[in-house]
């Protein structure tokens, strides 16, 4: 670490301590407390520091001859969507280059071109202290015995070469073989269940096995359970509904189900388990007691002493809750950070608050991180933004020492990693501030998803009008059938073009449930220019398929199967890709075509 580096940008790992927990937990608060009073200067140390380590590269040169020597002028001319990287002579210091997590056709939450981002050894710094500090903030509210286990569902992906020769692989791939997945269990005094060896065996299935099989085997010292994404928890509660007499029968006699086939994996597993007859019968006795509750309060009955849940549960994520809570029987949920495979962005300093209302406290030293006001035209069919028609007008970038509470911002980034400026594709808006950093509600991916013509609907309404008919489809069941998983597409090879939502659910549901379900939804879309196509006809009735039970697991089979990671997978809500539609039109049983606006 430079010796003359502003202090407040100077890494939280600079802090030495006894290694005793505590200390930890209140040197990094401690640090927090500090760097984000003040974090308009120390936005501006950082923004300082990306422009003195590259100033020597070709590009900027460029504006430096021409004496413009304002940094923030220099900046504001690099750039801006995902330009290309101008590295000079720090290319050597790049350890491996990271793509977007949806793998072969997404950037981030959906679709979009992969993205290849390098990352650095600032970028595992900043993974550790955004999982010690949040560790810190969560163990002052929910405090966890030392040396307790984790229940951690995470899963690597596989890494390649680049055409230079550099490794590429995703962002957890790369932080679960980092040295700062370890020093983190050792700073927060708490140590995940499975071997690495589970971690990285690359078949997300038989991972999730031994996951569950060891977080078993340790119930009673887990102190809380965790994925990157509430979804990979949602998936492995699912398999384990049907798994669960096979992970008794192993540990009741101390072996491995046949399933698992990597030979690594099975030996470092079979080197950890031995045979509890008691714990065994124990947990038989729970299952067959929950079962006939549909699972309702596995969790806290299986781990006794686990404190809360914790995972990303915001933004695309809100879908899964409901199954979660259903598992969790009022253990305290508590929402993860925000970040992306860019850098991280914010931590969650309030645990206790719900995940639909959490906010983000944005760590100054991160990044450079500008904001770009956006204003909603609800009734306005043009839009000043570049990257395609969507609801939002957009401002200048301001830095962060200007932003408003209440208002939405798209945040663009300036990293350590190279001399770039990328915009996130994030609609947030500032919920508050933390001392004199921002707190920001995550609101939706920007990108607009829906769109047959003057119509615009984007993730976030597509979600809030699937909620609305999953609650008929409940109730009109009597809780017999619950929304398991959603994707849809704007259909425009018909005359008119229509949204089509497809659904995968579970248990039984009576036809005309589900086409009341169909009309709601299509009723539920607020947007006026849907509004007005629906009633003029431009736009044809919304259709409801019904997919066959298991579809989105062949979904996520293929996006696994073409490089990405379980732990960083999020469902497309909208889809253009003709492998996916393939698979969907395939698994439809039934359409039921809305009668509303009829
Ligand atoms: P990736 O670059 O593949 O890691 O994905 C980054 C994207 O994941 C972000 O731009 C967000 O859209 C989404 N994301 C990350 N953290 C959160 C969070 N806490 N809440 C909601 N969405 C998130």
């Amino acid at each position: 670490m430079d010796k003359h580096e502003p202090e407040a940008v100077r890494s939280t790992s600079s802090y030495v301590n006894n290694g005793n927990i505590n200390d930890h937990e209140g040197d990094i608060i401690r640090w927090f407390e500090e760097v984000s009073a003040k974090a308009g200067a120390v936005q501006t140390e950082v923004l300082c520091r990306i422009l003195k380590e590259n100033f020597k590269v070709e590009y900027l040169k460029k504006w430096l001859l021409v004496g413009k020597e304002d940094y923030l002028f220099i900046i504001c001319k690099l750039i801006t969507d995902h330009h290309p990287f101008f590295f000079g002579k720090k290319k050597e210091k790049i350890l491996i280059f990271l793509c977007g997590g949806g793998g072969f056709c997404s950037s981030g939450t959906t679709e979009g071109r992969q993205k290849f981002v390098p990352f650095t050894r600032h970028s595992a710094q900043t993974t550790l202290e955004t999982f010690t500090l949040s560790a810190a903030y969560r163990s002052r509210v929910y405090p966890i015995r030392e040396g307790g286990k984790i229940l951690e569902f995470i899963y690597s992906g596989n890494q390649f070469k680049t055409k230079g020769g550099l490794i590429a692989g995703t962002a957890t791939t790369h932080y679960y073989a980092s040295e700062e997945f370890r020093i983190k269990q050792e700073r927060t005094k708490s140590f995940t269940c499975s071997p690495y060896e589970v971690i990285s065996a690359g078949d997300y299935k038989q991972s999730t096995y031994c996951h569950l099989l060891l977080g078993l085997f340790f119930s009673h010292d887990v102190e809380f359970i965790t994925s990157a994404f509430v979804y990979g928890i949602v998936q492995a509660f699912r398999s384990f509904e049907e798994l669960w007499r096979d992970l008794c029968h192993d540990i009741r006699h101390g072996t491995l189900s046949s399933r698992i086939k990597v030979p690594k994996m099975r030996e470092a597993v079979l080197e950890i388990i031995t045979p509890n007859e008691c714990l065994a019968s124990r947990i038989e006795g729970i299952c067959e007691e929950v079962e006939v509750m549909d699972w309702f309060g596995l969790i806290p009955k299986l781990w006794p002493n686990a404190k809360y849940v914790y995972s990303i549960m915001t933004g695309s994520m809100q879908p899964y809750l409901k199954r979660l809570r259903h598992y969790a029987n009022g253990l305290p949920l508590v929402s993860g950070d925000y970040g992306s495979s860019e850098s991280w962005i914010g931590v969650n300093v309030d645990p206790s608050s719900p995940p639909e209302s959490v906010t983000f406290a944005v760590v100054p030293t991160f990044s450079y991180f500008e904001f770009i006001p956006l204003y909603r035209h609800k009734h306005s069919c043009g839009s000043s933004h570049d990257g395609g028609a969507d609801d939002f007008v957009e401002d200048k970038p301001i830095p962060l020492s200007k932003v408003k509470v209440g208002q939405e911002y798209e945040i663009a980034l300036t990293t350590f990693t190279g001399l770039y400026r990328c915009r996130l594709g994030d609609v947030v808006e500032v919920g508050g501030f933390h001392n004199g950093t921002p707190k920001l509600n995550f609101i939706c991916r920007r990108k607009l998803i829906l769109t047959v013509n003057i119509d615009k609907n984007t993730e976030k309404d597509l979600q809030a009008v699937v909620e609305k008919a999953s609650h008929i489809l409940q109730s009109q069941t009597n809780n017999n059938a619950e929304l398991v998983d959603f994707t849809s597409y704007a259909d425009l090879t018909t005359q008119p073009g229509c949204y089509v939502i497809f659904w995968e659910i579970k248990g039984e549901a009576h036809d005309h449930v589900l086409q009341s379900c169909s009309t709601e939804m299509d009723a539920a879309f607020v947007d006026y220019g849907y509004v007005v196509s629906r009633k003029t006809s431009s736009i044809g009735p919304l259709e409801l398929c019904i997919l066959e039970k298991g579809t989105f697991k062949k979904i996520l089979d293929c996006f696994v199967a073409n490089g990405a990671t379980l732990g960083q997978f999020k469902t497309p809500r909208c889809t253009n890709n003709p492998l996916l539609l393939n698979i969907l039109h395939a698994c439809t049983l039934k359409i039921f075509r809305s009668t509303a606006y009829a």
